[in-house]
């Protein structure tokens, strides 16, 4: 059975004081029952290394360089970010796609070098309010997840973590329905099936406005393996409150499957 995990993407946010009260309580109170980390801007790494160390909550960076190591200036490689205890990089998020110009085929070099240097990508996939009205989020998903494909191969593929984030929801207040969410999920899913023999191992996140009230129904869909969360991972009472509802939906699913059996 997938564990579900919550990921809190701190974007550009942050100073040293106050990571340190949101670190400590977040490694005092996360629920160990299901994976929960959150991903840091570059320089809080080390910090974030020190504060958690011996806690359950692992934790990542929000994006890396796709090459390995020379003349790049301002990149950061897999490397360097596996120096700092990283297990997760995000890549590909859609602020990164609309306002730092990375391109589908980027992304899935980007995917590549996080998983050649030891890291778990949390590639993010996600439509426009526009290519969802026009009726072509499958299409949008399926060009995005293709970029991603033809730059691993299947079994480097079935350790990637995908977040479908809509960006209509990121930031907006207005999360997805639970119906919208597992309609794109499942198309991940069957996506997924076609290429790997593993898809059924592959955690699917959903990001965009998930607030603790509306994490319950989202974590419980079959698709959901929990979520990527953005302003509400910056307050602890509203992350823990987030990893508390996948816990509780990760119970669920063990009786569940216990019931089945
Ligand atoms: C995000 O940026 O990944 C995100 C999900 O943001 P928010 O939760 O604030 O919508």
């Amino acid at each position: 059975m997938r564990r579900k995990l919550v990921v809190g993407n701190w974007k550009m946010n942050g100073d040293l004081v106050r990571n340190r009260a949101l670190l400590e309580e977040i490694a005092r109170q996360a629920p160990d029952e299901v994976d929960c980390a959150v991903c840091v801007p570059f320089p809080y790494l080390a910090q974030t290394q020190t504060l958690l160390s011996g806690s359950c909550v692992d934790f990542g960076a929000q994006d890396l360089g796709e090459f390995a190591e020379g003349a790049y200036t301002g990149e950061v490689s897999a490397a360097m970010l596996g120096d700092f205890g990283c297990r997760y990089v995000i890549v590909g998020h859609s602020e990164r796609r609309s306002m730092f110009g990375e391109g589908d085929a980027l992304v899935g070099r980007k995917a590549l070098s996080a998983v050649r240097g030891g890291l778990i990508p949390i590639v993010c996939v996600g439509e426009s309010l526009d290519e969802r009205e026009a009726g072509q989020t499958e299409r949008v998903l399926s060009r995005q997840l293709d970029a991603v494909a033809k730059a691993v191969d299947a079994e480097m593929l079935s350790r990637l973590v995908i977040a479908y984030e809509p960006v209509w929801a990121i930031g907006t207040g207005r999360a997805a329905s639970p119906s919208q969410v597992q309609g794109v999920l499942s198309f991940i899913r069957g996506w997924l099936a076609q290429r790997t023999s593993a898809a059924g191992d592959v955690r699917i996140l959903y990001g965009g406005s998930v607030k603790p009230e509306s994490a319950g129904a989202l974590f419980a869909l079959p698709d959901s393996d929990g979520g990527l969360i953005g302003a509400a991972s910056l307050v602890a009472a509203q992350f823990l409150g987030i990893c508390e509802a996948a816990q509780i939906a990760s119970r669920d699913n063990v009786r569940q499957f216990e019931g089945l059996k």
